[in-house]
């Protein structure tokens, strides 16, 4: 693309903004990808220009012309002021409470938080002084009973993890910015495409770029974007805590960009099929897809979200006594399913998820609950799979 770049990427569709931000071909001799800069030092051409810093690029761990091409690309999707990469999903998750809290400071986290996020907060925040309250994720602008004079932050996730609440980020961010609270919201499941957390209010967007953005179960990143108000605190905390993006991961990144509006449809469309599908099914309980309208927060996903990915859960029908013998016997006949953690690549996954951290929303009483992450597979075959699971469970 030649001239006036970003007013064409205004107003352009998904898949047109994909396939031509975060990068400048004229400035590589018309390449249309970035290089891959390996770096840690920059050479400057003189000793004034050092002692000011006065060039584009000063040092590896600041920024090379293959991470500043992701960030650009993130800040477009996101709409933010600006972006650090991190060495994983949980570190951009971790990296903003160490950005906004201090000692003596009280953040509220959502009760169907992604569970290492509990651990980090129960642990190191703790030490380091911070008091954590859980919420329940359908709590919306009832959060404000929660907020104490000393809360500084206000964590969410939607949908939650394992579960899928939706939450109502809009109502939480304005209790929270009238009580100078500063929001971030972990946005893996939708990425940006299907719903952009700053347009709602959010400070913070929080990515496990390994899942969509990386699409191939290859690469372990993550990305955390603001608002104008909250880039400057962020930025100074990826510079303190020596934090930058590893230079092929960003480009591979960058890369699974290009294409992730059209896998994430294919995503969609299969793992709707199959939920509906199992929402007809008298072994199962209960579909946990926020894009069912059977799913409680249906409504407020309809209103606010844009698409829905590819995961969800949902509640085999069991006893109390036989529950994880089911569950066992369900994912043990599984072929095309892999059994294994993360989401968001190529191949289709299952696993039966724990809910024992869980304070306020308990795991389901009818039974294990079973995630699926639909790959891209053929959703027919995918279909005789759980089939095969199906009959197994019901031996048991
Ligand atoms: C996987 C995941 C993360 C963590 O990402 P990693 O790169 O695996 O550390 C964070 N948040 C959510 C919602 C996730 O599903």
């Amino acid at each position: 693309m030649k001239k006036n770049k970003e007013s064409l990427l205004t107003g352009a569709g998904p898949n047109t903004r994909l396939a031509h931000m975060g990068n400048d071909p004229s400035s590589y001799h018309g390449f249309v990808n970035p290089p891959v800069v390996h770096a840690s030092t920059v050479l400057f051409p003189d000793a004034a220009t050092m002692e000011k810093r006065a060039q584009k690029y000063t040092y590896g761990t600041r920024a090379t012309p293959t991470t500043e091409a992701l960030c650009d690309a993130f800040n477009e999707l996101e709409g933010a002021a600006g972006t650090i990469l991190v060495p994983s999903g949980l570190a951009a998750i971790t990296v903003p409470f160490l950005a906004y809290l201090s000692a003596g400071d009280h953040a509220l986290i959502v009760d169907s938080v992604y569970t290492p996020c509990r651990n980090f907060c129960d642990t190191m925040l703790k030490r380091l002084g911070v008091a954590i309250d859980y919420y329940d994720p359908e709590i919306g602008a009832g959060i404000e009973a929660l907020i104490k004079p000393n809360t500084r932050l206000i964590h969410t996730e939607a949908p939650g993890s394992n579960t899928f609440e939706i939450q109502d980020i809009r109502a939480i961010a304005d209790v929270a910015h009238r009580h100078g609270c500063v929001v971030a919201m972990d946005n893996t499941w939708a990425t940006p495409l299907y719903f952009r957390p700053l347009d709602f209010g959010v400070d913070v967007s929080i990515h496990a770029t390994t899942k969509y953005p990386s699409g191939h179960s290859d690469i372990i990143m993550g990305s955390v974007s603001a608002n104008a108000k909250y880039w400057p605190k962020l930025e100074e905390a990826r510079i303190a805590l020596g934090i930058c993006g590893a230079p092929d991961d960003s480009y591979l990144i960058l890369r699974g960009l290009r294409t992730m509006g059209v896998r994430l449809e294919h995503h969609q469309k299969s793992a709707l099929d199959i939920a509906r599908w199992l929402e007809t099914r008298d072994d199962v309980a209960r579909v946990l897809h926020p894009a069912l309208p059977s799913f409680p927060g249906h409504e407020i996903w309809k209103r606010d979200f844009k698409g829905a990915s590819g995961i969800f859960s949902f509640v085999l029908k069991a006893d109390a006594d036989n529950a994880r013998a089911k569950a066992h016997a369900f994912l043990d006949a599984l072929s095309f399913f892999g059994l294994g953690y993360s989401w968001g690549g190529y191949e289709s996954l299952a696993l039966h998820v724990n809910l024992s951290d869980r304070t306020i929303r308990k795991a389901p009483p009818e039974g294990p609950v079973i995630r699926l992450q639909i790959g891209l597979e053929d959703a027919a075959d995918l279909r005789k799979d759980l089939e095969v699971g199906f009959a197994a469970a019901a031996e048991i």
